[in-house]
């Protein structure tokens, strides 16, 4: 099948970035120590590699700060992604991560000199008390500043936000997403905030001052942002961590992971619309049925019948679920 978009993911962990917020451990989250030593080499022959079902590809340079990385370096490896995308032109875009803090006009200039498409910035959070509890080293003005001067350079913008970070609440997490909003992202990432080992993070759950956020409530909350951000018509690229690192090499001690977090936020999402209608339409001690694409089932069902037992048992009623082809 055509029409699919592949990305070629290259990792600058913790390179150049002078920050240590209290949940990174770059060299965990990326599962990486540095990038490939001939960085064009490797993205010639990744793009040479792709598989035929793949019409387009995006470059992405993930974790660290990109754009805090000394000029000549992040000129070498920018080069090595526009001479990629100018020998394959299935290599349609070119995306990278960074601070907010690190965006200026001439940083905009170089960016633009290679063909970036896309900026993604870590805001984390809106509220100036939680970033300065994470040590962030970066206010809420920085994140409007550098989204606004990204989007009138017309670049794409994607902002990510984090749940469960010290000071923060569901009430800072929704005045986050609505002010996220309204700097007018293309798209989000949603990630509930995981505790890794050797963390300053893991030492303040150690030492009581700091709460990891359990699965469960990010699940709410999140569930809630999506929402949120899917009637503001702004894509929600993800949500949750996403790295099998994280669990393979046993680092995350608390907070928040799950493998399947999205498919959890989904889940909850169908529960509330289900359990919506079970209300607009009065349905108390009987049968409420209701047929879904086969590929929802397991969704509509909930982890361990969650869904289904909880709609019972407020209802008193049966739940039934079919599957429409
Ligand atoms: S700015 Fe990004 S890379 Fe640097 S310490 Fe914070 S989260 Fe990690």
């Amino acid at each position: 099948m055509k029409n699919k978009h592949a990305t070629i993911p290259v990792f600058v962990p913790h390179y150049a970035c002078p920050n240590d917020c209290v949940f990174c451990d770059q060299k965990k989250i990326s599962g990486a120590q540095s990038p490939p030593k001939d960085l064009e080499e490797f993205l010639f022959s990744a793009a040479a590699g792709l598989s035929e079902k793949f019409t387009e590809a995006d470059i992405a340079f993930f974790g660290g700060s990109f754009t805090g990385i000394d000029e000549p370096l992040m000129r070498y490896y920018l080069a090595a992604a526009k001479k990629t995308r100018e020998k394959y032109p299935r290599i349609t875009g070119i995306r990278l991560s960074t601070r907010p803090d690190f965006i200026s006009e001439h940083i905009l200039d170089v960016l633009e000199e290679y063909g970036v498409t896309s900026i993604e910035l870590g805001a984390q959070s809106m509220d100036d008390g939680v970033l300065s509890l994470s040590e962030r080293g970066h206010t809420a003005a920085d994140t409007a500043r550098a989204a606004k001067m990204i989007k009138s350079r017309g670049f794409s913008l994607v902002l990510q936000t984090m749940t469960g970070l010290p000071g923060d609440s569901e009430k800072k997490d929704i005045e986050t997403a609505e002010k996220v909003a309204a700097l007018g992202p293309d798209a989000v990432r949603i990630y509930p905030c995981v505790v890794l080992s050797g963390t300053k993070l893991e030492k303040m759950a150690k030492e009581g001052k700091y709460k990891p956020q359990t699965v469960e409530e990010a699940v709410k909350i999140c569930a809630g942002l999506i929402e949120f951000y899917e009637k503001n018509g702004i894509d929600v690229l993800r949500v949750g961590l996403h790295s099998s690192d994280l669990t393979k090499n046993g680092s995350v001690v608390g907070g928040a992971f799950h493998p399947a977090f999205g498919e959890l936020c989904e889940s909850e999402i169908i529960y509330r619309r289900m359990r919506e209608k079970i209300v607009k339409n009065g349905i108390s001690g009987g049968v409420f049925a209701t047929a879904v694409p086969k590929t929802d089932i397991s969704k509509t069902v909930g982890q361990k019948r969650e869904n289904i037992r909880r709609l019972e048992k407020e209802f008193d009623i049966k739940i039934r679920i079919a599957y429409k082809e």
